[in-house]
C-alpha cells in the first residue's frame, strides 16, 4: 500500500494480478513467494558538478530474477520514479520475458530526474557518473545485467552507457552487448527504436486474426474501421498510431497528453501531431482538433480501442466504471491497476495485458543483444545469395511459360532479406506465437476468466519449471 492515500502501490497491483494466475496453478507457496521476489535492488546516490554547483542524483537498479541471464529491462528517467515503481517494472519484465519466450531475466534501472531540466552535455555527464556506478557493483555488463530505452531515455542515453562500460572493460569484445536500443551506428540494430509500437500493432493484428476473439467483445469485422483512443505520443504510443494509421487505416479520433487532449471524430494525423509537439512542446492549439483541457476524461470516451501509452496507473478504480471502450491494449507498462483489472473484467471489456503486448521492445532488444555477440548484422551472409536464388527460380519460371512476371512481382521475388526484414519477421512470429499460447490457455481452462490471468499463468508455468527443474540455491 502506498501509506499516504491508501491506494496500492505498483508492485503490490502486479503481485495481485500474478497471485491470480498462481492459484490456477497451485504453485507451491515457497515457490510462489520466489518468483514473485525482487532478486536484488541497487539504490545509489552520486553527486555531479551542475552549472557551478553539486547535485545529488538518485538512482536504482532493480534484477528481478537470474533463472535465465542476462536480467534485461529499460532505464527510466523521470521526476516520480521511486524504488516501488523500479521492482514493478522489474517484476514485469521477469513475466513479459517469459510470455514471449526471451531468454532473459527481468530487472529494471531509474533514475530520478526531470530530463528537461538539463542541457545535453549536462545529461551525457550524469548518464555516464549513473553507468559507472552500475558497472562498479555489478548492475551492468553483456552477460549479467543489460538496459535499454523506457520513459525518458533512448539512443542517445544507451550510446553513453556502453560506451561508458567499453572505457571500463576495454578487454571485453563483447562490451556493445552490455545495452540495448543503441544507435545503429554504434552496434544497434535495424528496427529497435520502433519495435515496441510495432510489436502493439502486431498484437492487435493477431487478435483480429481471430473473428471469435473479435466478436467476443462486441466488435465485428476487420480492424481498418476502428475508432482508437491513444493515451501517450511517445516513443511506443507514436509508433503504435502511426502504423496503426498508415497501415491499418484506424481512425484515431483522440490523442491524450500530459497537458490535455486533442479529440477529432474524423481522424487525427499522427505526425502532424507529432510535429507540432516536437515544434511547440504542447498539443494545445493544434489546429484541426477540439482541444480538452481534463486530457485523461478522454479515457472515459466511447471507442473500439482504448490505448494507453503513457503510464501506469491511469486507469483506476476511480474511473474504470466509466470506461465505454470494447478493448484495452496496454502499451504502457501497468496502466489498468489490480482493482480498476477487476471492475473492467465485470463490466466485460477485454484487455491485451501489458506484459504480452509490450514485449516487442524486450524481444528485438533480444535480437539486438545475438547480433552484438555474434558481431555481424543479420542478413549480410545470405542477402544476395537469396536475391541470386530468386533470379534464377524467376527466369526459369519465365522461360517455362513463355511469359514475363510482372516488374513489381520480380522486384519482390528476386530481393533477398535484409536486417529490417528479418526484424520485423521475428517480431511478428513472437507476438503472434505468444498471443495464441496466451489464448489457448484462457480457452482451455475455466477459472481462468481473462486473458491477463493467462498471460501469467503461461509466464509462471515456465519460470517455475525452471526453479523445479535447477532446484533453489
Ligand atoms: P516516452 O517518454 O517516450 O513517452 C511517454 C509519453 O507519454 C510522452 O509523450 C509523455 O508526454 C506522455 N505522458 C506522460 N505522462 C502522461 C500523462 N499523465 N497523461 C498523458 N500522457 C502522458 O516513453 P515510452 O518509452 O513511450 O514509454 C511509455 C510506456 O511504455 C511506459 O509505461 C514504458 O514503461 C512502456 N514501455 C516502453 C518501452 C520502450 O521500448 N520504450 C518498452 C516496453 C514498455
Amino acid at each position: 500500500m502506498n501509506s499516504k492515500n491508501r491506494t496500492p502501490s505498483f508492485s503490490s497491483n502486479v503481485n495481485r494480478m500474478v497471485k491470480r494466475a498462481m492459484k490456477v496453478l497451485n504453485v507451491e507457496s515457497g515457490v510462489a513467494k520466489a518468483i514473485m521476489s525482487c532478486n536484488s535492488i541497487l539504490q545509489v546516490r552520486f553527486p555531479v558538478d551542475i552549472r557551478g554547483k553539486v547535485e545529488v542524483f538518485t538512482g536504482w537498479r532493480a534484477t528481478h530474477s537470474t533463472h535465465r541471464l542476462p536480467a534485461k529491462g529499460g532505464m527510466r528517467y523521470a521526476p516520480i520514479v521511486s524504488q516501488d515503481e523500479v521492482e514493478a517494472l522489474a517484476a514485469l519484465m521477469t513475466y513479459k520475458c517469459a510470455i514471449v519466450d526471451v531468454p532473459f531475466g527481468g530487472s529494471k534501472g531509474g533514475l530520478q530526474i526531470n530530463p528537461a531540466d538539463y542541457s545535453r552535455d549536462e545529461m551525457e555527464l550524469i548518464t555516464r557518473r549513473f553507468s559507472r556506478e552500475l558497472v562498479r557493483k555489478g548492475f551492468l555488463s553483456p552477460s549479467t545485467n543489460v538496459p535499454a530505452p523506457d520513459m525518458g531515455t533512448g539512443e542517445r542515453e544507451m550510446a553513453w552507457i556502453a560506451d561508458t562500460y567499453k572505457h571500463l572493460h576495454p578487454e571485453d569484445i563483447n562490451y556493445a552487448a552490455c545495452v540495448t536500443g543503441k544507435p545503429v551506428h554504434h552496434g544497434g540494430i535495424r528496427g529497435r527504436k520502433e519495435a515496441t509500437g510495432r510489436g502493439v500493432v502486431y498484437a492487435i493484428r493477431e487478435f483480429f486474426r481471430n473473428p471469435e476473439d473479435v466478436k467476443g467483445v462486441g466488435l465485428n469485422g476487420g480492424l481498418g474501421d476502428k475508432h482508437i483512443i491513444i493515451q501517450g505520443l511517445g516513443n511506443v504510443g507514436y509508433h503504435a498510431a502511426k502504423l496503426l494509421q498508415e497501415e491499418d487505416c484506424v481512425r484515431i479520433i483522440a490523442i491524450i497528453e500530459r497537458d490535455g487532449a486533442l479529440y477529432n471524430e474524423k481522424g487525427l494525423q499522427v505526425e502532424r501531431v507529432k510535429q507540432y509537439i516536437n515544434e511547440h512542446k504542447t498539443i494545445r492549439g493544434y489546429p484541426d482538433a477540439q482541444f480538452i483541457e481534463d486530457g485523461n476524461s478522454m479515457l472515459e470516451h466511447e471507442c473500439d480501442i482504448l490505448i494507453p501509452a503513457a503510464m501506469e496507473s491511469q486507469i483506476t478504480a476511480d474511473n474504470a466504471d466509466r470506461i465505454k471502450t470494447h478493448l484495452i491494449v496496454e502499451a504502457a507498462n501497468g496502466p489498468v491497476t489490480f482493482d480498476a483489472d477487476e471492475i473492467l473484467n465485470h463490466k466485460g471489456i477485454t484487455i491485451l495485458p501489458d506484459a504480452y503486448v509490450n514485449a516487442g521492445g524486450v524481444t528485438v532488444s533480444y535480437f539486438e543483444w545475438i547480433r552484438n555477440l555474434a558481431h555481424i548484422r543479420f542478413g549480410r551472409m545470405e542477402r544476395r545469395y537469396e536475391e541470386l536464388r530468386g533470379e534464377i527460380e524467376l527466369s526459369a519460371l519465365e522461360n517455362l511459360t513463355g511469359k514475363e512476371v510482372p516488374t513489381s512481382v520480380y522486384k519482390q521475388l528476386a530481393r533477398g532479406a535484409d536486417e529490417f526484414d528479418l526484424v520485423r519477421s521475428g517480431l511478428d512470429d513472437t507476438m503472434r506465437l505468444a498471443y495464441q499460447e496466451m489464448r489457448e490457455t484462457f480457452k482451455a481452462d475455466d477459472r481462468i476468466t481473462d486473458l491477463r490471468t493467462a498471460a501469467y499463468v503461461v509466464a509462471v508455468k515456465k519460470i517455475s519449471r525452471s526453479y523445479y527443474d535447477i532446484g533453489v540455491y
